[in-house]
């Protein structure tokens, strides 16, 4: 089904009257920050219910959904069978704190997907996920140092909330208040695709490294490809020097296609694997349930094999679990990512064409079911670039498509995803919204 703006019921004050109220008992009226809608400016949507690529507000207004949850609705809502086997799931327990047979079955089947890991733990969010991956990778190589590049978000643990200094490669800026420099004293952040920057930081410090956690097709400074060389150097860097390298697959796994972006660079560089790896969104179909894997060897470090530590209430809680194997066998259907890909082309194709038409400088890239788009005339290779891009007309742009019922992520620097259930007639009402955007846009 898809946007007939004659359809939308008037506008009401109902979403600002919810924000009002969310404000008095949640710190910003929202449970995840991006979700007040800051960068953008405006109200946020509060959301009463979705159906496939569809998400339907409290004031009953139709929206095109690009967000998908973040990432994790690959399906789009409401897939009949992931509801079957959720709803199934719950009539025999919530949750056990037992080991039970679907975790085996979740765990076969990412190992089946995704053949650089051997072992897998699940845990219940993405932050969880690489924050234990982390652990485990200073654990197995008894080092401290680890690598992380300015513009890639790995969930916020502590140790993973720095941002570059004003120097080239520095250690430990936190970006948060409460994060004690002494804890992000050992991270050193580099810039996206930066081979001289790489190179030198393995110079100086190689020896040290536990691990280079790295997002390979970065959804957090919204959709930016670490390149091929990039790529191939850092493989060879951390082999040489005994540094682990941890692929953050959060977004991309099991989204950018069916291996993962893993899987992607495995097909240029024959033989290519990270170390670890670590996945969430698409594994839970939009339940908590998160994962990081890798080699035997690393992972029977963890406890109760090894002295890594690493535990959890929820972790393969029986109804998510439920849920991301119902999700995982949906997009292993013949054909499943050719269309989905071929979908999520034709929106960046689409909304492409529409801005050159109205002569706005737009460029646009996208993988399987994610995408990005900016407004600036080359593609970003970094975070630096990325945040020269034009973000007023981005923010003009969002708040146009929002008012046609086109739901984009509220922010320049979030990846945008598209699902099994957008159809071609989702995508045309999609580029329509954007022509009427760059009118406003153009001059
Ligand atoms: N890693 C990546 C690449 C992510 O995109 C995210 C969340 N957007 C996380 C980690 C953290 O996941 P969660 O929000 O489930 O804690």
């Amino acid at each position: 089904m898809s946007i007939d703006a004659d359809a939308q019921p008037p506008a009401t004050d109902r979403n600002a009257a919810l924000f009002e109220r969310a404000a008095r008992v949640i710190p910003g009226g929202v449970n995840s920050p991006v979700r007040a809608f800051r960068a953008v400016g405006g109200t946020p949507r509060f959301i009463a219910r979705a159906e496939g690529a569809c998400m339907i507000d409290a004031e009953g207004r139709r929206y095109i959904d690009y967000i998908g949850s973040w990432g994790p609705m690959i399906l789009g809502h409401g897939h009949p069978a992931v509801l079957e086997a959720v709803q199934k799931a719950a009539l025999d327990g919530f949750s056990f704190g037992a080991p039970t047979e679907r975790e085996i079955e979740l765990a076969e089947e990412i190992l089946k997907l995704v053949p650089s890991v051997e072992q897998v733990r699940l845990v219940s969010s993405g932050t969880e996920a690489a924050m234990s991956a982390l652990r485990l990778a200073r654990g197995a190589t008894g080092r401290h140092t680890i690598v992380k590049f300015e513009g890639c978000y790995h969930g916020h643990a502590d140790a993973l909330l720095v941002k570059a200094g004003s120097g080239l490669a520095t250690f430990g800026n936190p970006t948060s208040a409460g994060v004690p420099p002494d804890v992000v004293k050992h991270t050193l952040v580099l810039e996206y695709n930066n081979l001289a920057q790489l190179e030198e930081a393995f110079s100086r410090h190689g020896r040290e490294m536990a691990c280079v956690m790295i997002e390979p097709i970065a959804g957090n400074m919204n959709f930016v490809r670490a390149s091929l060389p990039f790529m191939r150097r850092l493989r060879e860097l951390c082999t040489a020097h005994g540094a682990l390298l941890v692929f953050d697959e959060v977004m991309s796994g099991f989204r950018v296609a069916l291996g993962g972006a893993q899987s992607l660079y495995a097909r240029d560089l024959p033989g290519f694997e990270p170390d670890l790896s670590v996945f969430g969104k698409v594994i839970g179909g939009g339940m908590p349930l998160a994962a990081f894997g890798g080699k035997r060897a690393v992972m029977e470090q963890l406890a109760p094999l090894g002295p890594v530590y690493q535990a959890g209430t929820l972790s393969g809680n029986p109804v998510a679990t439920a849920c991301g194997l119902a999700t995982l066998k949906e997009i292993q259907r013949p054909g499943f990512f050719e269309a989905l890909g071929q979908r999520t082309r034709e929106l960046v194709d689409g909304l492409l064409g529409a801005a050159r038409e109205a002569g706005v400088p737009m460029v646009g890239d996208c993988e399987g079911g994610m995408f990005g788009f900016f407004f600036a005339d080359a593609l970003p290779q970094n975070y630096t670039a990325v945040m020269a891009t034009d973000k007023e007309r981005f923010n003009h742009f969002f708040h146009s498509l929002l008012s046609q019922g086109v739901y984009l992520a509220p922010a320049l620097y979030e990846a945008g995803f598209v699902s099994a259930a957008h159809t071609g007639q989702h995508i045309a009402d999609t580029v329509a919204a954007a022509r009427v955007a760059f009118r406003g846009l153009n001059g």
